[in-house]
């Protein structure tokens, strides 16, 4: 008899923060600043932990460039060529501390990744990502990853529950990309039936990441600062954006112009757009496909990252906390039926 998991399971728009007693005078005061060492690397990390997803719209090096001035981190989409990496390094020295080089499982993209860390030693992070973190064969390859590069620190998933992330950490991962289904350009749930709410996938793999010393990241399913607050609330190490970060001039995807107005192609990485253009690449995403927007045209990315952080240090001074740091130490989520008053929008 199929099994039923009667417990409930929350998403971002389910649950809203309780306000705490404090004694911060104003949003500056609040560091979002974290330290991080982590277990298998050894390395440490020290940033704003938001990083933007490695969808080829989105992980662009010019994304690269504009966030790692603000301490921010970006998943170097795995579509650049090694020499596209070899110009980028070239130019952009101080921002390479700031970003991860990505790959599939497919032996042409180990071979590859295994050719860009070797042209550029200072990259110290390696982003795995595949839709289905569950298989077996891709355990095998963070294994062989881990055994070619002891020493970088390799981020893993997409997996949503604690013992598929406590057995990707036992086999070489350090943090944990944690979602499945919940990204803005994802299909999955409705294509397969399968997936997790994001603020319980993220509450229940942070406690099992952090019993190990791990990390995690919570990949997808924002859309708007205050789902970045909620996501470091439930636990999440790192908060990893794609649709947020989309329709800007960093963004990749081609610009639109249509009756006067601007826009940028955002597409999902299993999407049609994506299978046309890079072909048998992104073969381990064809399971699930994803969906293509026209996304209205922002300009530059700048005032995004701001509002967002202002965001997430106006959380930290209703919680009450510091650092971000504290944040999920601060957070009571409670549960309830409305996000915002819906009297002048469709939203609700
Ligand atoms: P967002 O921040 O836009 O809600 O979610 C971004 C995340 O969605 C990515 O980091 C990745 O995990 C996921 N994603 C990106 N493209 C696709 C796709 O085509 N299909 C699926 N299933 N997930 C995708």
């Amino acid at each position: 008899m199929p099994h039923i998991d009667s417990s409930v399971k929350l998403d971002f728009k389910d649950v809203l923060l309780r306000p705490k007693r404090s004694t911060l005078k104003s949003r500056n005061e609040v560091d979002l600043t974290r330290s991080f060492s982590f277990r298998n690397s050894k390395q440490m990390y020290t940033g704003i932990p938001i990083i933007a997803a490695n969808m080829d719209t989105i992980g662009t090096f010019e994304m690269a460039r504009v966030l790692s001035k603000f301490s921010l981190f970006t998943a170097v989409h795995k579509h650049y060529s090694l020499k596209q990496w070899e110009e980028f390094a070239s130019q952009n020295p101080d921002c390479i501390q700031n970003l991860a080089v990505s790959s599939g499982i497919e032996s042409f993209d180990f071979y590859k990744l295994k050719q860009i860390l070797e042209a550029i030693p200072e990259v110290k992070y390696i982003c795995l990502d595949v839709v289905n973190g569950y298989s077996e064969h891709f355990v095998e390859f963070v294994k062989d990853v881990r055994k070619c590069f002891p020493s970088h620190t390799i981020m893993a998933g997409n997996v949503v529950t604690g013992e598929m992330v406590e057995e990707l950490i036992l086999s070489g991962a350090d943090i944990i990309k944690v979602g499945l289904g919940q990204g803005s350009m994802c299909t999955t749930r409705t294509k397969t039936g399968v997936g997790y709410p994001q603020l319980s996938a993220v509450m229940e793999c942070a406690d099992a990441a952090h019993g190990l010393n791990g990390h995690i990241i919570s990949d997808g399913g924002c859309s708007c600062p205050g789902d970045v607050a909620k996501a470091f609330g439930a636990g999440a190490d790192f908060v990893m954006l794609g649709g947020m970060l989309a329709g800007h001039s960093e963004s990749g995807g081609e610009l639109i112009e249509r009756n006067g107005k601007k826009y940028k192609l955002f597409y999902g990485m299993t999407s049609e757009v994506a299978m046309k253009k890079y072909g048998p690449a992104v073969t381990d995403y064809r399971a699930s496909e994803g969906k293509t927007v026209e996304v209205p045209f922002k300009g530059g990315v700048q005032s995004t990252i701001q509002d967002i952080l202002g965001g997430v240090r106006s959380t930290c001074t209703y919680v009450g906390a510091a650092k971000l740091k504290e944040l999920s130490q601060r957070t009571t989520f409670i549960r309830v039926t409305q996000q915002a008053n819906p009297i002048f929008s469709e939203e609700s």
